[in-house]
């Protein structure tokens, strides 16, 4: 971790376009509003005081546009190669602490939910210091992931990891189910682990990647071979995956007076004004901490149920999710033309599904819109996926951004087209059955005949 103390010059400054580049401060990403920069809290969360620094900071250096991804990194958008520095500085400032190298992630209420196996922050801790200890030092992909999930309420499940440390209870006690993943292809668990043996059997699997080459991930890796290093003559594996995912908008009772605040940001962005408005009210409440969640999600701990609702209706008054069944929960958007590369404005396209998709918005699917075949918002494949296309729109269907699509319009058409497929869904819908449903039973080439035809 690192309190960015040290901030550098402009010259030093390494900006990046590269696929699979993190954008962090010493080396932000330049999109079409200017620089990017992405952040991880090395603490479990921030207290109310130094998020509002981060949003002050945000307004002051950047364009004031705060955003938290899918996985709940923070981003700040709108930067240029001066103010880079003068953020660092504030950071630093402020005390707050970014997390730097391998990226380990653990759920966002992990030492906090009694629902969890196991509190996965030792082990996090434990692991991420034999990496940095590590002599020579490891050179791994830049966006490769660990998820270590303690299994609890709000779990990390439907969070794509390179590797993910996953807490079961057996026969024997706590065991962690260590399984290898990678966007685009099933996960697959290769061990189950002793406390003790996990970081050990970690290193060796990082080690291999690093042998691999600074591209590697984890679907790269031999699972047949480590499964049979660390498996060999134990009983079947459990299958990983299963439950649903949690959204973070709502008031979440963890019993015991302890409750937690949940709001997401629509389309993933916020304005500094409104969340420092925010933030300035719910500290007033009593706020303690405020954790940054998958799914754009900020969580409030330290609210009375009272108090949590009171902030919830400000959250509300200042365009912020906070119901789970909100249709915006349903709709995952990327930057849109606020990055280079679009050709797709997400932003507007969400708001006409807004207006013509309810029965689409169910809550059953995620509809993903893609500004270009990157697929930065949804690294898995969704029933829907809409992609801007140099001619218009392309419609993929059960896919990631990056297949061929099934169906394409042009501006004139996709008002219609988006109605099309969400009249699909309401005729042909059986009581009781989901859009998902309706729409894997009625298959791709009436999916794409509904989208062609609006
Ligand atoms: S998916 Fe969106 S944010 Fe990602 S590169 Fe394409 S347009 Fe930019």
């Amino acid at each position: 971790m690192t309190s960015c103390a040290a901030p550098k010059s402009p010259m030093e400054l390494g900006t990046s376009m590269r696929r699979g580049a993190c954008p962090s401060l010493a080396a932000p990403m330049q999109t079409g509003d200017g620089l990017l920069v992405r952040l991880r809290p090395a603490t479990d969360g921030l207290t109310p005081a130094e998020l509002t620094v981060l949003a002050e900071a945000a307004a002051a250096f950047g364009s004031g546009i705060i955003e938290v991804t899918a996985r709940g990194n923070l981003q700040i958008r709108g930067l240029t190669a001066p103010s880079v520095p003068a953020l660092a500085a504030a950071i630093g400032e402020a005390g707050i602490a970014v997390a730097e190298g391998v990226a380990i992630e653990t759920p966002p209420l992990a030492g906090f939910d009694p629902n969890e196996i196991a509190d996965p922050r030792p082990l996090a801790a434990t692991l991420r210091a034999a990496i940095a200890e590590r002599r020579p030092a490891l050179a791994l992909a830049p966006k490769l992931s660990i998820v270590i999930d303690g299994n609890g309420g709000f779990h990390l499940r439907d969070v794509a990891a390179d590797l993910r440390l996953e807490a079961r209870n057996s026969e024997d006690g706590l065991r962690w189910l260590l399984s290898l993943g990678g966007a685009g292809r099933p996960e697959r668990p290769v061990a189950l682990l002793e406390a003790e043996r996990v970081v050990p059997a970690v290193m060796e699997i990082l080690a291999e990647l690093d042998h691999l080459g600074p591209a590697a991930r984890g679907r790269d890796l031999d699972a047949d071979g480590i499964r049979q290093r660390l498996s060999a003559g134990l009983d079947p594996l459990p299958a990983t995956g299963g439950a649903l995912p949690f959204l973070p908008a709502g008031i979440h009772d963890f019993g015991n007076g302890r409750t937690v605040l949940g709001v997401a940001l629509a389309f993933a962005q916020t304005d500094s004004a409104s969340l420092i408005a925010f933030l300035s009210r719910v500290e007033e409440l009593g706020a303690t901490e405020i954790r940054l969640a998958p799914r754009h999600g900020l969580l409030v701990l330290g609210l009375s149920r009272e108090a949590a609702a009171v902030g919830q209706r400000l959250a509300f008054s200042r365009g912020f999710l906070v119901a789970a069944d909100d249709p915006r929960n349903h709709i995952a958007t990327c930057a849109g033309l606020a990055c280079a590369s679009a050709l797709m404005d997400t932003k507007v396209v969400a708001g006409l599904l807004l207006e013509v998709g309810a029965d689409l918005l169910d809550g059953s699917l995620a509809v993903h819109l893609s500004g270009c075949a990157k697929g930065c918002a949804r690294p898995r494949a969704s029933p829907l996926t809409l992609v801007g296309a140099p001619s218009g729109y392309a419609l993929v269907v059960n896919g990631t951004a990056s297949v061929a699509p099934s169906a394409y319009t042009d501006e004139n058409g996709i008002r219609s087209a988006l109605a099309g497929l969400n009249a699909l869904v309401r005729r042909n819908k059986d009581a009781g059955e989901s859009a998902r449903s309706c729409l894997t039973r009625l298959g791709t080439a009436r999916i794409a005949a509904a989208f062609e035809q609006g």
